[in-house]
């Protein structure tokens, strides 16, 4: 959370671009907000357990980011550390389910498929490859985020502007590849 929290502060600029682009360019400035408050409160009370981190650190984007991704990213880190339960460590295996059951629930909430041109885009194929490795996780979402660039955004705000979003790499799968990027770094 502390690398994903320094990663998103180091881009949040490239972020609030892109969302200036097809949004409302605010998306560098809701992941930092976010972000902060994670760190801050994982600070002042750490959790004893992985589960327990992600639970904490979905709350925090729940409660601190008003925008679509707060609530979004939340569900999806709340989902996976319940899936981890009380385990004091986890394998990749055990983190890949979690973060499986998560992006689902990202999808039940948001209601997008895959070439919406929305976060999806690039947490489904991260998520996929962890099976490979964290290296590879973050390969395959990055490639998910450059892939949104010739789709037409189906939801959120890019959808509003139908054919005008075409052309444009979608934010959310830009800042999704961050997060896999930073699982990655503090892997190695
Ligand atoms: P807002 O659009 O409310 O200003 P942000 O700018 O923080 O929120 O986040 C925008 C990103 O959220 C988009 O780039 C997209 O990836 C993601 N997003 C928006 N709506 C959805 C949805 N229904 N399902 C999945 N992701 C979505
Ligand atoms: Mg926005
Ligand atoms: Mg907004």
């Amino acid at each position: 959370m502390v690398a994903a929290a320094g990663l998103v502060e180091q881009e949040a600029g490239r972020l609030t671009e892109l969302d200036s682009a097809i949004g409302d360019a605010d998306h560098g400035t809701n992941m930092q907000r976010g972000f902060a408050a994670v760190v801050k409160t994982l600070e002042s009370e750490p959790p004893a357990t992985p589960g327990a981190v992600l639970v904490t650190a979905g709350r925090q984007l729940i409660s601190t980011v008003g925008g679509a991704s707060g609530p979004l990213y939340g569900t999806l880190l709340r989902r996976a550390g319940k899936s981890l339960g009380e385990a004091s460590e986890v394998t990749v295996a055990e983190l890949q389910a979690g973060l499986r059951a998560g992006v689902e629930s990202v999808r039940e909430l948001g209601g997008a498929a895959p070439g919406d041109k929305t976060m999806v885009d690039a947490l489904l194929p991260g998520v996929e490859a962890l099976g490979t490795s964290l290296d590879a996780a973050a390969g395959a979402a990055e490639e998910g985020a450059l892939a949104t660039v010739p789709m037409r955004a189906q939801k959120g705000r890019a959808s509003y502007l139908g054919e005008r979003s075409i052309g444009h790499q979608d934010p959310g799968a830009t800042s999704s590849a961050l997060l896999f990027a930073a699982l990655a770094e503090v892997a190695r």
